[in-house]
This record gives structure tokens, C-alpha cells and sequence, in this order.
């Protein structure tokens, strides 16, 4: 298809996705961190079967293969992200146990109590903390795990301009202990959670993006698509380094019942 046949919802959508292929993540996180929640979970084989829900281009699904063992699927609706996720696991010559498929975390290709381990790191609020939890349960084993991060607030109040951005951008954030009842509710173990530390969000994610940032912006030069989506990510950065003690990216870690 030439760019004229295309309509601007689907250039909008390329460009965004573009933007994010070219950083290693797509969301707060490290390879530490990964790791870190791995260490609550027990009873991992070469029989195990893992999900990677909302994958992106797989930088923790890599941490998560190299510390288990067993078959592990990612999972994401852009082509563009799951093309990079295999084309990773092929570098690190880990595509006979990772598969990247293309998929919605809404409608999962899963059979009930398949799975020993649901992975989502950034990604469960596209379909909401709550309803994921509840709609996921069914696909574990009993006695199976699920590990998601997610953004949380520190504290009961928060100051109104930090507020007033994310219930614009995920109204469903909440403070921690509630998050841990909602996980409990929807028919887990509540086992562990811990607040990432800052540099999931500078070092792993925001820092790498300033030169992407430019690049991107002398690609796209005069493109308002482009300009724009720059300068929302700018935005979202700067409210991070005024904000940061009122919230983060908060690690939960459950066991089903
Ligand atoms: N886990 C990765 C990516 C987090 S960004 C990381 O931590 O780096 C959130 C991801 O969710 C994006 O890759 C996005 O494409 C994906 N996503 C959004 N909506 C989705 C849906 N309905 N089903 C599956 N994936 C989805």
C-alpha cells in the first residue's frame, strides 16, 4: 500500500509504533527488576508454560527465558513489535523457547488452567488492572502464578496537576494496598509487591529516548503526528521527575488459589 492509500488513523499508528521500536522497552523496567519479581515464583520446569502478556519488542521476555526454563509466549496487538520479539529471540538463539504472536490480552489464545505463569510488565492497564485479573484467572493452573507491574500511588493525596494527568491518561491507578485487595479479590494470594526503583523510569526508559527523540524529530521534521507525539512523551517525562515520590511502577505478584 503507498502512504496516499492510507488513511491518517493508520500513518498515526506506524509512526507511533515506529517511535517505540527504536527504544529498547516500552515501559519502566530493567532486567534487575525482572529478576527480582521472578524470585517469589517456585516450581518453574522445562514443562512450564509462560505468557508474556502486552510483550512489546521483548526486552524483559529475554530476562524472563534466560532465568526459567520452559516455552514462553509473548503477546501483543502490533505486527510491528511481535516482528522485533522473534527477530530478538532468534539473535539470542532463544526461539526454540519463545514464540511471539500476534494477539489481543483481551481475547487469549489460551485453553483454562493452561498456563503456570502469566508475565505483563506495562501493560495490563489497556485492559484495566481489575478486569485483567479477573479475566486472565482462568487460564492459570491452581497454584499458578501471575506477575504484573503496574502504576500506583504512593500516597492518599497527591498534588491536583499530577492527579488531573492520570485520571486523563489511566483513572483506574489507585494506591498500593488497594491494588493489593483488587489482586486478592479477583481470587489470588497477594505474595509480594515492590515499588520499582527510579531507574526503571530514567536509565531504562526516559534517558534512552532523548536521542530518539531527535532522530525521530529530524526524520519526521514538520510531520504534526510526530511533533506532537514528542512532545506529549516530553511532557510525561517532566511530570515524572516533579512527581516521582507521589507514584511509580509498583511490582505485584500473585499466586492462584
Ligand atoms: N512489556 C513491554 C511493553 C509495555 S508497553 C515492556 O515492559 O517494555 C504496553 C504494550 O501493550 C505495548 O507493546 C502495546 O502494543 C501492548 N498492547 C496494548 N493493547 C494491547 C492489547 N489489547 N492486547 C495486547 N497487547 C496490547
Amino acid at each position: 500500500m503507498s502512504d496516499e492509500n492510507k488513511t491518517i488513523h493508520e500513518f498515526d499508528f506506524e509512526l507511533i509504533c515506529e517511535y517505540f521500536s527504536s527504544i529498547e522497552r516500552q515501559g519502566p523496567g530493567s532486567p534487575e527488576v525482572t529478576i527480582k519479581a521472578l524470585s517469589f515464583i517456585d516450581n518453574l520446569t522445562t514443562d512450564s508454560k509462560i505468557a508474556d502478556i502486552g510483550c512489546g519488542t521483548g526486552g524483559q521476555t529475554m530476562v524472563l527465558a534466560r532465568h526459567t526454563s520452559g516455552q514462553i509466549t509473548g503477546i501483543d496487538l502490533f505486527p510491528a513489535f511481535i516482528d522485533l520479539f522473534n527477530l530478538n529471540a532468534d539473535k539470542l538463539n532463544l526461539q526454540d523457547r519463545i514464540n511471539g504472536i500476534v494477539g489481543s490480552m483481551e481475547k487469549l489464545p489460551f485453553q483454562n488452567e493452561e498456563l503456570d505463569l502469566i508475565w505483563s510488565e506495562g501493560a495490563i492497564y489497556n485492559i484495566g488492572f481489575e478486569r485483567g485479573l479477573n479475566e486472565w484467572n482462568r487460564f492459570l493452573k491452581t497454584g499458578g502464578y501471575i506477575a504484573v507491574s503496574e502504576a500506583s500511588w504512593f500516597t492518599n493525596e497527591r498534588p491536583a496537576e499530577i492527579d488531573k494527568f492520570w485520571q486523563g491518561a489511566y483513572p483506574e491507578i489507585d494506591t498500593v494496598s488497594n491494588k493489593v485487595a483488587k489482586m486478592q479479590n479477583a481470587g489470588y494470594i497477594p505474595l509480594a509487591n515492590f515499588i520499582l526503583p527510579e531507574n526503571c523510569w530514567t536509565e531504562h526508559f526516559y534517558t534512552p529516548q532523548v536521542s530518539a527523540q531527535k532522530n525521530f524529530l529530524k526524520k519526521y521534521k514538520g510531520n504534526k503526528t510526530a511533533e506532537e507525539l514528542i512532545v506529549n512523551q516530553r511532557r510525561e517525562a517532566e511530570l515524572y521527575y516533579k512527581y516521582k515520590e507521589y507514584y511509580g511502577y509498583v511490582f505485584y505478584i500473585g499466586k492462584k488459589i
